[in-house]
């Protein structure tokens, strides 16, 4: 093999790490749309989000003006412990797709969590430390959230409480293990240690919960908690902040190579790998320095970007949070049962959101039993077992690889491979047996779920 062919590259030296987060709300000429009180409908101050969340985060959200925002030195050092991660030629897909593309993945599933949530999950944990508060809330879906959160906190010595959405903590036994080993209270949502919870199961007795319901439970659990707050990981401008690390580092990596990116791809859930991901390289076409074609991958059945509405809406079931401008499918839309647990999110980042709909980025769904059809493909020629989620954008990146083979185009497709899947293996069994189903939301449900939107501001 020659050097050239190594297939697992960082291409990066560790010291080549970014020392600043890129904020490309200051490239951004017409900003995200900030978060509104729900009860004023006036943009929320710096002490209202502080209530809820850290202050430097809460700064962070609001911080529209700073490109750059240095990674302290702490955070950098847990950075170095997977970091820079791997961005990868898939030489071995592209000769099984006999593409002239070539298709390199930013691979962020190389640390215990499985996911690129640890990024951030690191950074909202030191500046809670830092502002000396004694522990987090939060909530987790599928799960991934939930283990780089108590990692992190485990790291910074916090407090971690977790509200896991009850189906899942049913069903993913081993991720709330990971979370309990790492040191983290789990509580399946909706609880009995809260009101909204209590509220929640008088109104549906036997309810398995959902994502919604869990973010109330956490913010709730967090505001009445002494030196408690809340933290999320997606959706928020401070969350696709940290995530921009990915993007850089992908940046430098293709720089050093020589190699210009055509075509980037992510999956898209609440937005923040996605976002972090095409950060610096969107910031290159605001700028007017480059162009790029950037696809967001969103499931078929869970699908805001391609068929929800770009409004103000409600983060949480319990509408105790922030109201933020999303495209977004009501906040009462349950998507149906489909494995990308991490797309399963009724809204989408307000930045994501807003660059969508200023034509910087295009956006698609697809649908499950395709998404692990590519995934089966990926695996089985580059090794890597992916998560579900992930590998929405590795059906994307293969469309468009095919694309290529029938123009004779050789383009540089770049997409973020965001986990691994191995706690995902009902899915797979699933798929194995023949017995996944694909969903696809009616317009009538959808429209239903957006008669529910919130009163929008003048
Ligand atoms: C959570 C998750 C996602 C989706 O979240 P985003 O905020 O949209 O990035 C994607 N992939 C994996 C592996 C995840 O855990």
């Amino acid at each position: 093999m020659s050097k050239e062919k190594i297939p697992y590259k960082t291409y990066l030296e560790e010291n080549e790490m970014p020392k600043c987060w890129y904020n490309v709300r200051a490239d951004m000429k017409v900003k995200p749309a900030p978060l509104l009180n729900p009860a004023t409908l006036k943009p929320a101050t710096i002490d209202e989000l502080s209530a809820v969340f850290c202050r430097e985060l809460a700064e962070q959200e609001l911080n529209n003006t700073d490109a750059y925002i240095e990674i302290p030195e702490e955070i950098r050092e847990f950075y170095k412990m997977y970091r820079p991660s791997p961005l990868v030629r898939a030489y071995c897909l592209e000769k099984k797709l006999g593409t002239p593309a070539h298709i390199y993945y930013k691979f962020e599933g190389n640390n215990t969590s499985g996911s690129h949530k640890l990024n951030s999950a690191i950074a909202q944990a030191y500046y809670a430390k830092k502002q000396g508060l004694t522990g987090v809330t939060t909530e987790t879906g599928a799960g991934q959230w939930g283990t780089a959160l108590s990692m992190a906190c485990s790291y910074f010595d916090l407090k971690c409480d977790v509200y896991m959405v009850k189906v899942s903590y049913e069903q993913k036994p081993f991720r709330r293990e990971v979370m309990r080993t790492y040191g983290a209270n789990v509580t399946p949502s909706p609880s009995m240690t809260t009101e909204i919870g209590k509220k929640i199961n008088a109104e549906f007795p036997g309810t398995t919960g959902s994502l919604g319901c869990a973010i109330s439970e956490a913010v709730e659990k967090a505001v009445s908690t002494p030196n408690t707050r809340y933290v999320l990981g997606s959706v928020l401008n401070q969350v696709l902040l940290h995530q921009s690390v990915i993007g850089l580092e992908t940046l430098s990596a293709l720089k050093k190579l020589g190699v210009k990116a055509d075509v980037i791809i992510g999956c898209a859930g609440g937005g923040s790998n996605l976002g972090g991901l095409i950060s610096p390289f969107v910031g290159e076409m605001l700028r007017g320095e480059n162009e790029y074609d950037i696809i967001a991958v969103e499931p078929a059945s869970c699908p805001s970007l391609t068929r929800g509405k770009y409004a103000y809406d409600f983060c949480d079931t319990g509408k105790v949070c922030p109201l933020a401008k999303m495209y977004t499918l009501g906040s009462s839309f349950i998507p149906s049962a489909n494995h990308a647990g991490g797309l399963r999110y009724h809204g989408m980042s307000s930045i994501v959101s807003e660059l969508y709909d200023q034509g910087y980025i295009r956006a698609t769904s697809v649908e499950q039993t395709d998404v692990f059809k590519a995934a089966e493909t990926f695996a089985r020629v580059e090794g890597i077992l992916p998560a579900p989620e992930s590998s929405h954008a590795i059906k994307v990146a293969i469309d468009e690889a095919l694309k290529c083979k029938e123009t004779g185009e050789a383009k540089n497709i770049v997409f973020g491979l965001t986990g691994t899947g191995y706690f995902d293996m009902v899915a797979y069994q699933k798929y194995n047996d023949g017995d996944m189903a694909d969903y696809i939301p009616t317009d009538e449900e959808i429209a239903k779920c957006l008669s529910k939107l919130p009163v929008q501001p003048e």
